[in-house]
């Protein structure tokens, strides 16, 4: 077979899924390439260290680094030179580094700045050697594990670029740039008898491509495969490198190439793109291939006898692709073409930057559409760029305040790529929130205090009141009483004394007719004295009666006093209460508080390790599918991470423990649709652990997102949902369960409405494993499950189609298994729900997954006589044929020559058509 179709086909995909997950799970086994034993030389270090453990890689190439499809950006700092440290002595620096927070800080004037975040941040300290690692050492190791990559550095003339990516490091050799390293990790990890590397170096100029090694191969045409995609230069000098020397050579020659083809245009290389090409190909052993190619249910290849054949065949080959490309300065390059450069040259480097931009933002959006085709640039990286390639950014900026507006600029647009994940915005809102219920709280417990106050006010204003009045009318009622007391004493004297004259005048003056006077006198005094004592009686009797009114009202105004005291501890009672109920109150509130900290916590660092949880993503037809989550979440955060726990493992039955399922689940509900959408992430996460499965289908788990596909309309949800769902339905009792639920009619819906490839994924992937399942054959086909599979062809996408060959073969696989059993089959339920002529088509699809599923689902079919005729009309006897002689495993070869064999049907074709068997 020719080498190409395993270029794009078997070592690259089947590697390409395990590596969403090798983040997490990936051991030195699965890291191991498919080639001869390492040397003594590639043992040393500059292979991938320690992916076996992520804790444990070191510094600058962390775990993290290795997400393909997403663009790294750094941000690397130029020290001042001398001129600036001259001219711009009294100015501090426009910017400030913050590089333990990854954070960058502009500032704009005296008293404001801003702040941006990237990947990695290089201080004006950061050795040559530390920016090789940490933004280029991730790309080229995955480069030797057989993906494209792609180093660019972006920035202003004058920042560094060159410095960075081109510097040879002659006489220094602490100051050698990415360029020279790169090829120095690649050359040593390759075999000399079998491996090669061959460079490109060119120009972009004007969307030109000149070549950097022949002057004067001007025009190269970038040709694309339509079938692979991949990009090449036929035009282009390609030179092989044998030694690190005769490369320092080639860059020196292309650099001085560029200098006079530039001087020829009239032009600074400032306004060109530099791009090195380093193509890397790899013989592969078949005898280490398939690390997970065995397939359940089939026979394994035989060690020996197969190593025996495999060395007979031609040897595979491998390829991938460095590309490193030190872009034009991106200063704003004035639009009438002052400074000496044309209105076209100036529209051509806009052109290619703000295309380059464009892509990375649609690779950051996951965007189905990455407008590659938009320039030359972007059309020369589409095959080292987004997808499984991995790619760094390194943004250089000068520290001079002149570059301020330059700089900024650069550096919002970088930044955009941080947006979607934001998840301190989220942070934010949960904050907002609990400042809402302090504040709430506050101005509860303010009101609260007043009423209190109010209350105590209003009860001694009473109080007092009471007792003035009782002070008053004890003060009347007293003052009153003296007065007519002193009153009745007056009257009492005077009629003493009146008494007292009389008798003194009867003695003195009356001697004559003293007998009848003494005698009227007498009479007169008696009267007069006992009309006194009456008198006075009447007083006495009087002081009484107001003696004893005045008690009682005493006595009532005690009673009223007595009563304003009840009142006022019955008040206070209230008040002891109210206060107990407010501090219940804030009691709460604080655990509230508490929780929402931890679930705050939780999400974010779920959020982070979503990517690592990719466990056990689906390889040999496990049925494992990976949510495939969105992988650009905050990555600086992971050492931290790291170095809390012990991995996601352990986080998240810490979650588990801490916030309880059910709450997790409580949150599927929840009106903030973000928190909706990170529950589901959450629950997704869980549920790819086998251990969590049975709890959360227990807790209804399984209900709730079964729900979700119904209920929400958020592309999201859905994709993270059917995620969560495909594996949980790894086991048999779920499957049941979802069909019971009616899942499979939710999930056609869902499959219906669906745009995002991944979402597709996840929903075939939940089907595939439902047509594992022999018990739901009938019913599967019955409600619609393998129209739905076949909708699902419609995206084209490749991770697509293996899920869905997938489930064809695991549907063909039990019904040749009940036929074996000796249940009476009709005719496959695939062929009359018309799968076949899409199987036919795939069946050597150069994506190997889909390609082997296919394979395995032809041969299961063809298993069954009944389907041999209409294999034989949709041309599936051809497929049969091709796969008994060419497919890449023994044991699907064998099988299938065993069945053409022993076919009558197949056997009678095959001699109509006079082909010898
Ligand atoms: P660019 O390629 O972005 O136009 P260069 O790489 O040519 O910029 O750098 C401009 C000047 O600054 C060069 O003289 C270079 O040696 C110096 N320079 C750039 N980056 C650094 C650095 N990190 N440390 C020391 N000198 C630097
Ligand atoms: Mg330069």
């Amino acid at each position: 077979m020719a080498s190409g179709s395993y270029r794009n086909g078997g070592p690259k995909l089947s590697a390409k899924l395990d590596r969403q997950h090798s983040a997490v799970y990936s051991t030195p086994k699965a890291s191991a390439k498919s080639r001869p034993p390492a040397t003594p030389a590639t043992a040393s270090g500059l292979r991938r260290s320690g992916a076996g453990n992520p804790a444990s890689t070191p510094a600058g190439n962390k775990g993290d680094a290795g997400v393909p499809g997403r663009v790294r950006v750094a941000v690397r700092l130029r020290p001042r030179n001398a001129e600036e440290l001259v001219a711009d002595a009294d100015f501090a620096d426009c910017v400030e580094l913050q590089p333990e927070l990854k954070r960058l800080k502009l500032r704009k004037n005296n008293w404001d700045s801003e702040t941006y975040e990237f990947d990695e941040v290089l201080t004006e300290f950061a050795s040559q050697k530390r920016v090789y690692e940490v933004v280029a050492k991730p790309v080229v190791e995955s480069v030797l594990e057989g993906y494209n990559g792609t180093v660019m550095a972006y920035g202003q003339t004058g920042t560094g670029k060159t410095f960075t990516l081109g510097m040879l490091g002659e006489e220094d050799s602490a100051a050698r740039g990415i360029m020279v390293r790169a090829m120095e990790d690649i050359l040593a990890d390759i075999s000399a008898d079998t491996d090669s590397v061959s460079v490109s170096y060119l120009q972009l100029y004007m969307e030109t491509v000149q070549d950097l090694l022949v002057p004067g191969n001007d025009n190269i045409a970038i040709v694309e495969d339509p079938k692979t995609g991949d990009v090449s230069l036929p035009g282009a000098t390609i030179v092989e490198i044998r030694d690190q020397r005769s490369f320092v050579e080639l860059l020196r020659l292309g650099e001085a190439h560029r200098f006079a083809a530039n001087t020829k245009l009239n032009t600074e290389s400032s306004r060109s793109h530099a791009i090195l090409m380093v193509t890397y190909k790899v013989h592969v052993k078949r005898s280490v291939k398939g690390r997970h190619d065995a397939e359940p249910g089939l026979p394994t290849e035989n060690g020996n006898a197969s190593r025996l054949v495999s060395s007979l065949r031609p040897p595979i080959v491998r390829k991938s692709k460095l590309v490193v490309v030190d872009l034009a300065g991106s200063e704003r390059i004035d639009k009438s073409g002052s400074e000496g450069h044309t209105l076209e040259e100036a529209k051509s480097i806009n052109l290619s930057l703000s295309a380059l931009g464009k892509c990375i933002n649609a690779l950051a959006e996951n965007s189905p559409h990455v407008p590659f085709r938009d320039s030359k640039l972007t059309r020369l990286l589409r095959d080292s760029f987004g997808g499984t390639a991995r790619t760094s950014l390194v943004v250089t900026i000068g520290p001079s305040p002149r570059h301020r507006g330059e700089t900024a600029m650069k550096v919002e647009n970088m930044v955009k790529l941080k947006e979607e994940f934001d998840y301190k915005s989220l942070c934010r809102r949960l904050d907002i929130e609990i400042d809402k219920l302090i504040a709430a709280n506050e101005r509860q417990q303010k009101d609260f205090e007043d009423e209190v106050e109010r209350i105590r006010e209003e009860a001694q204003s009473r109080i007092a009141e009471a007792e003035r009045n009782y002070m008053n009318s004890l003060e009347n009622e007293r003052s009153k009483y003296q007065k007519d007391y002193m009153e009745s004493i007056k009257t009492l004297e005077k009629k003493w004394r009146m008494n007292q004259q009389i008798s003194s005048n009867d003695k003195t003056t009356v001697e004559h007719d003293q007998c009848l006077e003494k005698t009227c006198n007498i009479e007169g005094s008696t009267a007069s004295k006992s009309e006194e004592i009456a008198g006075v009686r009447q007083l006495l009797q009087n002081e009484r009666l107001l003696q004893e009114s005045t008690e009682e009202e005493v006595n009532d105004l005690k009673g009223q006093v007595l009563h304003w005291k009840n009142l006022e501890a019955a008040a206070s009672a209230e008040i002891i209460k109210l206060r107990k109920l407010q501090d219940n109150e804030a009691n709460q509130k604080q655990k509230l508080e508490e929780e929402i900290t931890i679930l705050k916590g939780q999400l974010v660092q779920l959020s982070i390790e979503t990517d690592e949880t990719r466990s056990r993503f689906d390889r040999g037809g496990s049925g494992k599918i990976v949510t495939g989550l969105d992988s650009l979440m905050s990555q600086a955060r992971h050492s931290q991470i790291r170095d809390s726990g012990n991995g996601p493992k352990a986080s998240i039955a810490k979650l588990f423990e801490q916030v309880g399922l059910q709450k997790i689940l409580s949150l599927l509900e929840s009106e903030d649709a973000d928190i909706r959408i990170h529950a589901v992430k959450v629950v997704a996460n869980l549920a790819a652990e086998e251990a969590n499965q049975e709890k959360i289908v227990e807790a209804g788990g399984l209900t709730s997102l079964l729900m979700l596909l119904k209920s929400s309309e958020d592309e999201t949800v859905h994709r993270v949902a059917a995620g969560a769902i495909a594996n949980l339905a790894m086991n048999e009792t779920n499957q049941e369960l979802i069909m019971d639920q009616g899942g499979i009619s939710l999930l056609s819906m869902t499959a219906a409405d669906a745009e995002d490839p991944q979402t597709l994924r996840m929903v075939a992937g939940a089907v595939a494993n439902l047509c594992g399942n022999d018990k739901l054959q009938t019913r599967l086909r019955v409600e619609g499950g393998i129209k739905a599979l076949l909708g699902m062809v419609r995206c084209g996408h490749p991770d697509v189609l293996a899920q869905v060959a997938r489930g064809i073969a695991n549907f063909a696989k039990c019904e040749s298994r009940a036929s074996i059993q000796g249940n009476k089959v009709g005719k496959s339920l695939l062929i009359e729900d018309g799968a076949l002529p899409w199987i036919v088509k795939n069946a050597n699809n150069e994506a190997a997954p889909i390609r082997r599923h296919i394979e395995l689902a032809l041969c299961h079919l063809a298993q069954h006589e009944v389907n041999a005729k209409d294999m034989i009309s949709e041309g599936a006897l051809w497929e049969l044929v091709r796969i008994s002689r060419d497919c890449s495993r023994e044991d699907i070869r064998t099988l299938a020559r065993r069945i053409l064999t022993s076919s009558p049907t197949f056997q009678s074709e095959l001699r109509r058509l006079r082909i010898e068997y």
